[in-house]
């Protein structure tokens, strides 16, 4: 097969992976960057160009869609959709990741366990607000931050609500979060492949962190999911439809809660703390996803 790696950069750890993963199964890999990627569009003829010349003869993609670039990135992925080119991930189902009040609300609505979570307009009554997720402490968080920029632990009432005043004077979109203290610092990332969960690990945010986020220092370790994790984990990639995810929760007193499902999870901190060969996992998916499309041509044929 010739599988495209949707990707700013090959030589990040997830890409390269991803790719020798993929030609150790003898298949032939182009790491494109969507940022470079140009879109022509007319009826019934979707096309790509990059650097000037057609993409063509394309089995399939893989998206890796940083979060800063997801208008274009998806448009990307969308125009392959359009190409007939199967993607690893779907484009509408990234969007919708993005957002985490829209992931927020459909979790909610298939019955999962998430933090109580709420989200203002810019509402003059930001003392209400923390009162309805319980009160201080709460967390703030940015709706479209990443890698625990954006995410911030409200100690007391006061601090609360003058940090929820300094962004909603800068126009910045927030969701007001009841925090959840036994987590102790520390979330799980269950990484989930075609309905299974193929790797779990626990992230520990460094002394006097809140946020276990690689990206601020947190260490992973391997973990075992309870039942009850791997259920959450499994239902919540399948609510928002993503075949690859990595989702994250909080261990609390009532069980899994939820906090975000990445669309483009990273392989580095899975793999080194698992041990496992991730990249694999997602190749083979992606090898059942063309193989299935060919029968059905067949089938029609
Ligand atoms: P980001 O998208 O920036 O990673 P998250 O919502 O995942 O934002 O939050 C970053 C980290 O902060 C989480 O991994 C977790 O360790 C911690 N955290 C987030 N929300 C809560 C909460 N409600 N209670 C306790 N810890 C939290
Ligand atoms: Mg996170």
């Amino acid at each position: 097969m010739k599988i495209v790696i949707l990707s700013r950069n090959a030589k990040l750890y997830s890409t390269r992976r991803l790719v020798e993963a993929a030609q150790a199964r003898g298949h032939e890999m182009v790491v494109l960057d969507h940022l470079k990627c140009d879109l022509i569009i007319e009826a019934g003829q979707p096309a790509i160009m990059y650097k000037g010349a057609l993409v063509t003869g394309i089995d399939a993609v893989i998206p890796r869609i940083g979060a800063s670039v997801t208008f274009y990135g998806t448009a990307v992925v969308r125009q392959f959709e359009m190409m007939k080119v199967k993607s690893a991930v779907g484009s509408q189902a990234i969007v919708r990741s993005r957002d985490k009040l829209r992931t927020m609300q459909n979790l909610s609505r298939a019955g999962l366990g998430m933090p109580k979570t709420a989200f203002t307009n810019y509402s003059k009554d930001s003392k209400q607000l923390i009162n309805q997720v319980g009160g201080a402490p709460v967390v703030i968080k940015l709706l479209e931050g990443t890698q625990g920029l954006g995410v911030v632990l409200a100690e007391t009432s006061k601090a609360a609500e003058s940090v929820i005043e300094a962004f909603h004077n800068l126009k910045a979109r927030i969701i007001v979060q009841e925090f959840i203290s036994e987590s102790k610092g520390a979330d799980i990332r269950a990484f989930i492949v075609n309905g299974e969960v193929v790797g779990a690990m626990k992230r520990q945010g460094r002394d006097g962190e809140f946020r276990s986020n690689l990206h601020r220092g947190g260490i992973g370790t391997l973990i075992k999911l309870s039942r009850a994790e791997k259920a959450a984990a499994l239902l919540a990639a399948k609510t928002l439809d993503l075949a690859v995810a990595g989702v994250d929760m909080l261990q609390s007193k009532r069980g899994p809660l939820i906090l975000e499902v990445n669309s483009s999870p990273g392989l580095e901190g899975i793999e080194k703390a698992t041990n496992l060969d991730i990249a694999s996992k997602i190749i083979q998916y992606t090898e059942a996803l063309v193989q299935k499309k060919k029968a059905k041509q067949k089938q029609r044929e």
